[in-house]
């Protein structure tokens, strides 16, 4: 896939109406629906700021949780405009819809320099089926797409893909800055390239570990995924999670790996426990697990040899806990990774969701290359997928 795409800075915006795919999917308080975090909404402001200073009108829409189709008024991006004002410094406009007339007399009054604001693309069912007639009304308010939501680029959703095909369409500096650091990573990637597997499941990260079986030098697998790649290798595990239906995929992968001259690490040693408890008492188990217990994270051995694996490194993308990092018990393992990631030198790319989550709360966000934005975006990213928000950009 060609991640060479034309952004912002290929477009001539001035005097031009931007449709601006944005990511405003915040989290919100349950209760009162407050903004509990506004991450999203500054990271948005840089493309804004581009787009506003260079003489366009900026129609910026997101989606925000999932309505399903129903008009949620707890789901109303209201909020949202309010915080992107505060953020700018000026007048944020607010369509009380989408499409509908108030969108579009709104759009059609907007002046260079000015932003408005959509109402929840997720309101209407067309915009995750993708439909035709819903993505040309909203390419029709604009002369111009702009795509700055990663976390929805492996989605074909109106908004995401549909708009592409009625306008010149262009990445935002969001999407740009993730296309550039995982697209060289995947296809150019400063050697050796080291790739850190982790979290619940195997059948999760199938692709991921068949694709980068062709580009990585190193695979290390830790998290609840490694027991299925350990029983696989003939060790008993005990009560740990357990894939049986993967484990021959498993042992092809071990083989693949020695085919291929591609070193294939596996815990050694594991804290586990008697229960799937914060509290349980942890107890370390070289190699196999014993009957009674579950492997809840890797052991001190295992963290060494994760470490010294990727010491040296020129690249290392990490996707996935090493262990259940949200019991403090059990965390030890996901923090060691963290450090090793911080103090390699290497080009360091996290994964987003849990693996992101677990570098920002343990402090070593600012020591990481890039922190992807997109969870599920960014693991198919590592798939070697097309991603269809991604393939609708113009080419550079
Ligand atoms: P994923 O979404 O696939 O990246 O998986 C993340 C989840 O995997 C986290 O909630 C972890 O608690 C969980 N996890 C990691 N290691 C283990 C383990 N040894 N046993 C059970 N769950 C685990």
């Amino acid at each position: 896939m060609n991640y060479n795409k034309k952004t912002v800075y290929d477009a001539d915006v001035k005097g031009k109406k931007v449709l601006l795919r944005c990511d405003f999917n915040v989290p919100q308080d349950k209760e009162t629906g407050e903004i509990t975090s506004s991450k999203r909404i500054i990271a948005a402001v840089p493309t804004i700021k581009y787009l506003l200073e260079n003489g366009a009108a900026v129609i910026a829409c997101s989606h925000l949780g999932k309505p399903k189709g129903e008009w949620k008024t707890k789901l109303t991006l209201a909020p949202v405009a309010k915080r992107l004002s505060e953020l700018l410094g000026q007048e944020v406009i607010f369509a009380s819809d989408i499409i509908g007339e108030d969108a579009r007399a709104k759009a059609a009054a907007l002046k260079p320099g000015q932003i408005m604001l959509l109402e929840n693309l997720r309101f209407d069912i067309r915009e995750e089926k993708n439909g035709e007639d819903f993505a040309k009304a909203l390419a029709d308010m604009a002369d111009l797409f702009v795509s700055d939501a990663f976390g929805t680029v492996h989605r074909a959703h109106a908004s995401t893909a549909g708009v592409a095909a009625f306008l010149p369409a262009y990445s935002g500096l969001l999407v740009d800055k993730e296309l550039s650091i995982m697209g060289k990573a995947l296809d150019d990637p400063k050697r050796p390239f080291v790739a850190v597997l982790g979290g619940a499941k195997v059948s999760d990260k199938i692709n991921v570990i068949n694709n980068l079986l062709e580009k990585a030098d190193t695979i290390i697998i830790g998290g609840g995924m490694a027991y299925t790649f350990m029983k696989a290798q003939g060790l008993e595990i005990g009560k740990s999670l357990l894939e049986a239906d993967r484990i021959d995929y498993a042992r092809d992968m071990i083989a693949k790996a020695a085919a291929k001259g591609v070193k294939f690490l596996l815990p050694v040693d594991n804290y586990c426990a008697a229960e799937f408890s914060a509290d349980a008492e942890p107890v370390l188990a070289e190699g196999g697990i014993p009957e009674n217990l579950m492997g809840m994270d890797i052991g001190p051995k295992t963290a060494a040899l994760f470490a010294a694996a990727v010491k040296g490194a020129g690249t290392i993308v990490w996707n996935g806990p090493m262990g259940v990092f949200e019991f403090e018990r059990f965390a030890g393992g996901t923090k060691a990774m963290a450090k090793a990631l911080a103090e390699s030198g290497a080009v360091t790319i996290v994964g987003g969701g849990d693996s992101a989550s677990a570098v920002e709360k343990l402090g070593f966000a600012d020591k990481i290359t890039h922190i992807s934005t997109g969870g599920g975006a960014s693991l198919e990213f590592l798939e070697g997928r097309e991603l269809p928000g991604v393939a609708c950009l113009q080419d550079k």
